[in-house]
């Protein structure tokens, strides 16, 4: 199996059906520590990619993809998290390049989209974000031997990263307003993050 542009599609999909069937749950952990609607707005970006993904060229290239699914996001979610994914995919998209599969990028493609959302959002490890699942996970793949394996070793990382926002203090986002009332809770972008890994683990 190599990860080429039918990967890359199955994995956008599944990533858009997961969070269709997630939302509710995504958006609780959003209301407890935040507004409300992480898994409304992840399910009104990842509803457009969907559509939009049909009329794409059907030898569009795994970077391709990728940049649609960066400029829908951007174009549609809003919020903290429409911004920071859409750069996560576009820097992807960037490192992807023209390459026909994403076999002996993924892991400067896992790191590109991380530092993206490091760049645009300024948080650090441990400010219970998003970024507290992609670093992890941007580690975790680089350690594997091969990509099969990276993605796996990816998603299950991000998945405990997650998990570790438990405890934490908010320092960046909504949730930096509740002081030490966010203890307790998991933050709603690090779960959508392990969500997507996850998504790319099993397509
Ligand atoms: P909003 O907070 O604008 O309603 P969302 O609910 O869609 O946006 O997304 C919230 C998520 O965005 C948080 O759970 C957190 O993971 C992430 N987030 C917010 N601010 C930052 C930041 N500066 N850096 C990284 N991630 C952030
Ligand atoms: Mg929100
Ligand atoms: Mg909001």
């Amino acid at each position: 199996m190599s990860l080429d542009a039918d990967w890359t599609r199955r994995w956008i999909v599944l990533v858009a059906d997961r969070i269709a069937e997630r939302k509710a749950e995504l958006t609780h952990l959003d209301r407890d520590i935040g507004d409300g609607d992480h898994g409304e707005n992840l399910d009104r970006g990842f509803s457009a990619v969907r559509a939009r993904l049909d009329d794409l060229d059907a030898a569009a290239t795994p970077g391709a993809i990728l940049k649609l699914v960066a400029t829908t996001l951007i174009s549609t979610v809003g919020g903290a998290s429409g911004p920071l994914y859409g750069t996560a995919f576009l820097r992807a998209s960037t490192a992807a390049g023209d390459a026909e599969t994403l076999d002996d990028v993924l892991v400067d493609v896992l790191r590109a989209a991380r530092d993206g959302i490091v760049a645009r959002g300024k948080a650090e490890a441990g400010d219970k974000t998003m970024v507290d699942a992609w670093s992890p996970a941007v580690e975790a793949a680089a350690a594997a031997t091969d990509a099969r394996s990276a993605l796996e070793a990816a998603a299950t990382a991000a998945e405990a990263g997650a998990a570790a926002t438990e405890p934490l203090v908010a320092r960046k986002g909504r949730a930096s307003y509740l002081g030490e009332r966010a203890i307790g809770h998991r933050d709603p972008g690090s779960e959508s993050t392990a969500l997507i890994l996850r998504a790319a683990a099993d397509a």
